[in-house]
C-alpha cells in the first residue's frame, strides 16, 4: 500500500491489516510521520513530533505480534495527543511560554493506557493556552490551520487533533472538551469528536483548566473508531476522585449496531434559531429528515435555562482556572522570568513578571475575571449565582430526558472563520460555544458527527448528539446510524472530500 492509502485507514481498519499482517506497525507509523513531514509545515497541528518514540513503540508491537502475542485491537495504530495531557519524558506545554520545555516526570492516566494498549504516540498537538479558547489561535507556538481551509481556523481549544485527523496526518488523536474543545473542532474539521461523561474518562495528569468541566476524549474520522478508543481510554482510575467506579457503556457494541428504529430524538428548540449560520442549520435540518426515515422519533423539546448558560460557564470556567492556575508561579512551576531593573527582587515581584511574561492575554483575562468573581464582596453575585444556573440546567436536561433519548443540535452556530476574525472579540468567540457548553455544565456525554458541507462556503458541518449522564452508548449508536445514512446517500464518506493538500501546495 502507498503512503496515501495507508494514511486514509481509519482505525479500525489499520488494526484489521495490522492483525492480517497486510503491513508492519512500523510501515503505518512511517507512513504517518512522513504525511507530517509533508503537510503540518503548513497545518501546524503538531507542537512535538517524536519520530524514534513512535517507531520504537511501532517495532516492539510488531515483534510482539510475530511472536503470536495477543495483543489489543488498536496495537501498532500510531495517535496524537493533545498538549495537555502529561507524556512521562515527552515535552508538555499546554501550548503555554510559561511550560516551555516541562518534561512531565509521568504519564497522564489515559498516556499510560495508551502506551499499555501499544499506541505508537506520533506527538504532542497544538492547542489554546491551557484550552482556553475555541479556534486555536491563543497558542503561545502560533495557530494551527483548517485543512479543509488553511485561511481558517480549525476551532479550538483542541484544533491541533482534530485537523491532525482531519488531515490525515493521524487516523486517532485524544482531545480534551471543557466547554466543547473535541466537538467544535470536531464539527470545524469534518471529524468525529466526543466528550464523555463527566468522570468517564481519567482526569489523572490531565493538566487543570475547570476541574468541574474539564474531560478527555477522542477525536476520529469515524464513529466506530471513536468508539474503540473511547473504551481503551475510559474506566474507574483510584487516581482521580472524581473518576465513576464503573465500566465504560458499551459504546463499542452501540456503534455497531447503528439502529435508530424507534429511537426519541429531542430537537432542542433554543440551540438553532437566531445567529445559527443557513447553511448550517440546512445540513442540519436534512439529517434529522434522515434519521427521522430510518424510523427515528423525533419531536422538539424546549430547554429554558439554556438561555443562561453561556453566562454561567463564563463565571464558573475563569473561576476554577483562576484557581487552578496559581501553581504556575514560578517558585513550584513554570519559567522563571526576573522582573526587569530592580535588584534583589522579592518572591512575590518574581511571581508577577514570571505570570506576566508566560500567560497570554486570554489566560490574564480569564484568571482576572475568575479572581474578581469568587472575590469575598462578589462571591454571592457571580459563582454562587452560575452554579444555581449549574444546577436549573441539570434539572431541565433530566427533565427533557424523560420524554426522549438523545437530544441533538449543530454542533457549532457556524462554519469556520477566517483566522483573525474574532482574535479581538472575545465576546464574540464565546459565543460560538453555545452549543457545546451546556453537556459541561451538566456532565452529560456529547458527540459531533460530520453532516455535509455549508453551501456558502462548502466547509464542514456538524451535527451533536446528548444523552444522560453515562449513556454514552446512546450517542454511538445514534451517530453510527446517521452516518451510514449520509455514506448512503453521498457514495462516500465526507473526510473523503478534503482537499488534497499536497494538489494546493
Ligand atoms: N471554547 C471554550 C472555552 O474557551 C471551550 C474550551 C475547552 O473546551 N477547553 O472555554
Amino acid at each position: 500500500m502507498t503512503e496515501r492509502q495507508l494514511t486514509r485507514l481509519s482505525a479500525d481498519e489499520m488494526a484489521r491489516g495490522l492483525a492480517a499482517k497486510e503491513f508492519t506497525s512500523v510501515e503505518v507509523t512511517q507512513a504517518s510521520l512522513d504525511r507530517i513531514a509533508s503537510v503540518d509545515g503548513d497545518i501546524h497541528a503538531f507542537l512535538h513530533v517524536d519520530p524514534e518514540g513512535a517507531l520504537a513503540t511501532a517495532a516492539d508491537v510488531d515483534d510482539r505480534r510475530s511472536n503470536g502475542e495477543q495483543l489489543a485491537h488498536l496495537a501498532g495504530v500510531p495517535i496524537a495527543v493533545k498538549d495537555v495531557l502529561a507524556t512521562k519524558g515527552m515535552v508538555t506545554t499546554c501550548g503555554s511560554k510559561i511550560l516551555d520545555g516541562w518534561i512531565p516526570p509521568y504519564d497522564a492516566t489515559v498516556t499510560a493506557k495508551i502506551k499499555a494498549a501499544g499506541l505508537p504516540i506520533l506527538g504532542k498537538t497544538n492547542m489554546d493556552e491551557f484550552a482556553m479558547g475555541s479556534s486555536t489561535e491563543h497558542s503561545a507556538y502560533g495557530p494551527t490551520r483548517n485543512p479543509w481551509d488553511r485561511t481558517r481556523i480549525p476551532g479550538g481549544s483542541g484544533g491541533g487533533s482534530a485537523a491532525a485527523v482531519a488531515a490525515f496526518e493521524a487516523p486517532l488523536a485524544i482531545g480534551t472538551d471543557t466547554g466543547g474543545s473535541i466537538r467544535q473542532p470536531g464539527a470545524l474539521t469534518g471529524t468525529v469528536g466526543v466528550k464523555p461523561t463527566y468522570g468517564g474518562v481519567s482526569r489523572y495528569g490531565l493538566v487543570a483548566m475547570a476541574s468541574s468541566l474539564d474531560q478527555a476524549g477522542p477525536v476520529t474520522r469515524t464513529v466506530l473508531d471513536a468508539a474503540l478508543l473511547h473504551v481503551l481510554m475510559g474506566g474507574h482510575d483510584p487516581m482521580d476522585s472524581t473518576s465513576i467506579p464503573a465500566a465504560v457503556p458499551g459504546v463499542v457494541a452501540a456503534a455497531r449496531r447503528a439502529d435508530v428504529k424507534g429511537l426519541r430524538i429531542g430537537v432542542v428548540t433554543e440551540l438553532g434559531g437566531e445567529g445559527f449560520q443557513p447553511g448550517v442549520r440546512a445540513r442540519f435540518d436534512e439529517a434529522v429528515e434522515l434519521l427521522t426515515g430510518a424510523g427515528a422519533e423525533v419531536v422538539e423539546v424546549s430547554i429554558p435555562s439554556l438561555e443562561h448558560a453561556l453566562a454561567a460557564y463564563y463565571l464558573i470556567l475563569p473561576s476554577e482556572a483562576s484557581s487552578n492556575l496559581a501553581k504556575f508561579d514560578a517558585m513550584r512551576y513554570g519559567v522563571r522570568v526576573a522582573p526587569a531593573g530592580v535588584d534583589d527582587p522579592s518572591a512575590e515581584q518574581v511571581m508577577a513578571s514570571s505570570r506576566d511574561a508566560g500567560f497570554g492575554d486570554e489566560v490574564k483575562r480569564r484568571i482576572i475575571l475568575g479572581t474578581y468573581a469568587l472575590s469575598s464582596g462578589y462571591y454571592d453575585a457571580y459563582y454562587g449565582s452560575a452554579q444555581k444556573v449549574r444546577t436549573l440546567l441539570a434539572r431541565d436536561f433530566a427533565a427533557a430526558f424523560e420524554g426522549v433519548d438523545v437530544l441533538v443540535s449543530p454542533t457549532s452556530p457556524t462554519t469556520a472563520y477566517p483566522l483573525g476574525d474574532k482574535l479581538d472579540d472575545p465576546l464574540a468567540m464565546y459565543l460560538g460555544d453555545v452549543a457545546t457548553i451546556p453537556a459541561n455544565l451538566v456532565g452529560i456525554p456529547g458527540l459531533s458527527l460530520p453532516v455535509g458541507l455549508a453551501d456558502e462556503d462548502g466547509l464542514p458541518v456538524g451535527l451533536q448528539f446528548l444523552a444522560p449522564q453515562q449513556a454514552d452508548d446512546r450517542l454511538y449508536n445514534a451517530a453510527a446510524a446517521l452516518e451510514r445514512l449520509l455514506e448512503d446517500k453521498w457514495g462516500a464518506p465526507m473526510i473523503a472530500r478534503a482537499p488534497e493538500l499536497e494538489a494546493a501546495r
